[in-house]
């Protein structure tokens, strides 16, 4: 028998290596298993256009059938288990696949922090049916509310989903004339954190103009079924001891303005581990259930390997490579490399991640920062579109085809 390569995850991480392993790969040298919960491949980074426009998501889900080759096998389930004794992975309804080579491509999932309801009451943005969700929860809230007494959205967490998603909601409520009111919170002090001062103010701008209330340097500390209450120190989340655990709720002064009524809440405030990877048998950071995964991607079991959001993926200088999309499309090309290189026994590949710029839209509007061989460092308006339609485009038509990628092309 060849040798079973296994991908699991059909996002960037796993769509990409499956198609860069069958480019590196000679036919009879090894069998490639791709197994994921979906048969689909969701575009996650514009999976929010389908708040605006749910018919969107023929442009954003991608039979994954129309990216593997032929001879590639595809097994759908949730894998909830890695048993790395007997090379096999096991999925939710009980099938197993064996390999010699495994590669983990889970990504994330949303972070809650031990906030005090924030789990139970708010909306996430993960997957097809969280963007189908979200959609329907705005256009009722809009259908129920009333000019002199609209709805409130509150988007929680000013990241590229929170930002995107807010811009999203804003066109739909412009397109519907919908009551609606949209205000993005966000705990620390600017919109798009830890990044440059003239990327959050562009964005800032874009928001305003798109009628979004931005409230920033507050953090969430509890939620109800009907109100958000800010308050809550920064350690709340990333934790004096690491744990991310919320206050207690004597500790905070809720006086009135920190109280925030809401009639749709959505979370996008940060990403954790799936909780399966638990109980998978690699090593994984304690606080955030990530796999530590090596520059070659080796987890700490010499056949697993993990990329994507999934994994920490060692950048030297205590670095890890983000949590990105661009990140992981570019890991995914190395991997796919060294998934080869292993059925050879030849040596891996390091990888290195690069930063290629920023492109974040807010509604129709983009905004572009720090874009490799632009010599603008931050700029809006259809240079900005185009960029941003450009790499959506261009992911799609990477593992599909060019049709794809024209039809994709107006809605992205
Ligand atoms: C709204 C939004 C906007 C974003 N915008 C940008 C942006 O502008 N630029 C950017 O670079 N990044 C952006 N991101 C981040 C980016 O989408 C992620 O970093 C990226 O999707 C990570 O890719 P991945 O392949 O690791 O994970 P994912 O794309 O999440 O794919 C994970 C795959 O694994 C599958 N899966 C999950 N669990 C299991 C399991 N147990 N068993 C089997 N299959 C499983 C899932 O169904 C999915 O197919 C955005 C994210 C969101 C949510």
């Amino acid at each position: 028998m060849s040798t079973q390569v296994v991908v699991v995850g059909a996002g960037y991480a796993g769509a990409g290596t499956v198609k860069s392993f069958e480019n590196a790969i000679e036919p009879g040298e090894a069998e490639l298993t791709w197994v994921s919960e979906h048969d689909y491949h969701l575009v996650l980074h514009e999976a929010h256009r389908v708040i605006r426009k749910p018919e969107v998501e023929s442009k954003v889900a991608i039979p994954v059938e129309e990216i593997k080759a032929d001879d590639t096998d595809f097994v759908k389930g949730r894998v909830t288990e890695v048993d790395t004794d007997e090379r096999v992975v096991r999925t939710r309804d009980g099938e197993e696949v064996d390999y010699d080579y495994l590669l983990v491509a889970v990504g994330s999932a949303t972070a809650f922090f031990g906030i005090d309801g924030l789990r139970e009451h708010a909306l996430t943005l993960k997957s097809l049916d969280d963007a189908r969700e979200i959609h329907r929860a705005v256009r009722e809230a809009g259908e129920e509310a009333t000019t002199t007494d609209p709805a409130t959205v509150i988007v929680g967490g000013a990241g590229l989903s929170g930002i995107q998603s807010a811009g999203e909601i804003a066109e739909f409520r412009d397109d519907h004339k919908a009551p609606i009111d949209i205000e993005l919170v966000e705990g620390l002090d600017s919109v798009f954190p830890n990044n440059d001062p003239e990327v959050q103010g562009a964005i800032r701008k874009r928001l305003l103009e798109k009628d979004v209330g931005i409230h920033t340097g507050e953090f969430i500390s509890k939620v109800d079924e009907h109100a958000v209450y800010l308050g809550g120190a920064e350690e709340a989340y990333y934790g004096e001891d690491g744990n991310g655990s919320a206050p207690e709720e004597e500790e905070i002064d809720f006086s009135d303005d920190l109280v925030m009524d809401y009639d749709v809440l959505l979370w996008t405030g940060g990403i954790t581990g799936h909780e399966e990877v638990e109980e998978f048998d690699v090593d994984a950071d304690d606080r955030t259930g990530r796999v530590y995964a090596e520059s070659t991607f080796e987890t700490s079991d010499d056949r697993v390997f993990a990329i994507g959001d999934t994994a920490l993926v060692e950048q030297g200088d205590d670095e890890v490579a983000p949590p990105t999309a661009q990140a992981a499309w570019q890991a995914a090309e190395v991997a796919g490399e060294n998934l080869a290189r292993a059925v050879r026994g030849a040596p891996l590949k390091s990888w290195q991640h690069e930063d290629k710029g920023t492109l974040i839209s807010v509604g129709e509007e983009a905004i572009a920062h720090d874009v490799q061989g632009v010599p603008i460092n931050t700029f809006g308006g259809p240079g900005a579109k185009v960029l941003k339609k450009g790499v959506a485009s261009r992911w799609i038509a990477d593992i599909t085809g060019i049709g794809r990628a024209v039809n994709a092309w107006s809605d992205m």
